[in-house]
């Protein structure tokens, strides 16, 4: 496992103690924060975001946003931001050098200390982060939906979340990860991000890259894991609920199509960006930081539209300078079934090229919403009727996201 975070910065947890946080809580003023600026709280104070300890300031966004780098040079292409309404800083008459408690939900969540409180044009950001400034793209349109303000400094946490079942089975900060990954003697650990429901497609990608991870390595060594890490954020109408995303990924570990002790399912908290070639160096950022060794980075990653080209989420891993990341990108092209052969079969393998039938995501997810069971040769029958099953418990009778899941739904997380 990666011993160290990125960076080569150990991970810091930044948690305020019980009592303390009571006292503060007390005495601070509390400011609202949106879901995201929540999310992002977490992420930084359990070490997600290592090296960073708050949100970034206007030097740190520009230096990101033109460099993709931090101050003191450790890569970094997203910008971390807390923004907020002109209207919200005036009526507290917030003030650099202050401390406030940023609440959610009513709740306290994190104190933190202002460092600068700044404008920056959005649309600049939009522009140098995703490449574009267009309304379709799904990161502009978050962009644009920010206030005009941002505050800068870092962070504690007060309030530690309280994740709901069944996320809550899920849920492993950077720590509790490495701790568990020295238990299991993982020496290498390829993480797999995904958003989906498990296909045999996305089945044989991991297996693939549990392969290429270990093609080095002697029989006796082959302690290599594959940490499945979903990504929890924000949802749309027809995305998969996220119980039955955790759960089916889970089904292939209860199933034994993974053995139990090279596999396990996580999530991280993160509001895609859609950011393609960037976007796969922060999540390669994040799983550094998880204690992962390989990453697989498979077609079109993070990607949305024709923005990026399909492999460049690929080739930034060769333009980044040696030594930047201290996580080896295991780069994966396609896998489709092949009728002649009989089998799933990967590109540039099998030469049936006019035979091949692609993993159709659109094909697959129209025959769950209809209760058509895929073949196996598509998809595990254990996944499909896990997927049924946390329909009826969790999605109103939908896998799919609709308007009332995404009003009624159990909330992810709480705080007390
Ligand atoms: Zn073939």
């Amino acid at each position: 496992m990666n011993f160290t975070g990125h960076g080569n910065k150990l991970i810091e947890e930044r948690i305020i103690d019980f009592n303390d946080a009571k006292k503060l809580v007390m005495k601070l003023k509390k400011i609202p924060i949106s879901s995201r600026v929540a999310r992002e709280c977490i992420d930084l104070a359990y070490g997600f975001f290592s090296p960073l300890h708050g949100f970034m300031n206007a030097k740190t966004l520009v230096s990101v946003c033109q460099e993709m780098k931090l101050l003191n040079g450790t890569l970094w292409p997203i910008p971390i931001l807390l923004d907020m309404d002109k209207a919200i800083i005036d009526k507290n008459n917030l003030k650099i050098g202050e401390q406030v408690i940023l609440s959610y939900q009513g709740q306290p969540l994190a104190l933190l200390d202002i460092e600068e409180i700044y404008q920056y044009d959005k649309l600049k950001i939009a522009q140098e982060v995703l490449g574009t400034s267009e309304e379709q793209h799904p990161g502009v349109r978050m962009l644009k939906q920010w206030s005009d303000y941002f505050i800068a400094g870092p962070i504690h946490l007060l309030n530690q979340p309280r994740f709901q079942p069944p996320f809550d089975r899920f849920w492993y900060t950077p720590l509790q990860l490495r701790k568990i990954f020295a238990e299991k003697g993982w020496e290498r650990v390829v993480a797999h991000q995904t958003r989906n429901v498990p296909h045999t497609g996305h089945e044989w990608l991991m297996k693939g890259a549990w392969f290429s991870t270990n093609g080095d390595l002697p029989v006796e060594k082959l302690k290599t894991g594959v940490l499945v890490s979903c990504i929890i954020g924000p949802k749309r109408v027809g995305d998969y609920i996220d119980e039955a995303i955790l759960l089916g990924q889970q089904k292939l570990h209860d199933a034994k199509y993974f053995r139990n002790d090279i596999h396990m399912v996580s999530f991280v908290l993160w509001d895609m960006r859609y950011a393609g070639p960037k976007e796969a160096l922060l999540h390669a950022i994040i799983r550094t930081n998880l204690g992962c060794t390989h990453h697989m980075f498979g077609r079109d990653h993070a990607g949305v539209g024709s923005y990026y080209d399909p492999y460049d989420a690929h080739r930034v891993f060769d333009k980044i300078p040696k030594g930047s990341l201290n996580i080896k990108p295991v780069r994966i092209l396609e896998w489709w079934y092949c009728p002649v052969c009989g089998e799933v079969t990967y590109s540039g393998l099998c030469g049936h090229t006019k035979e091949k039938q692609p993993f159709s995501g659109s094909m697959i997810r129209s025959m769950i919403q209809d209760k058509v069971k895929p073949t196996k040769l598509i998809m595990r029958p254990e996944v499909f009727n896990s997927v049924m099953e946390n329909a009826d418990k969790y999605g109103f009778g939908s896998p799919f996201c609709t308007e009332e899941y995404l009003n009624r739904r159990q909330p992810v997380f709480e705080l007390s």
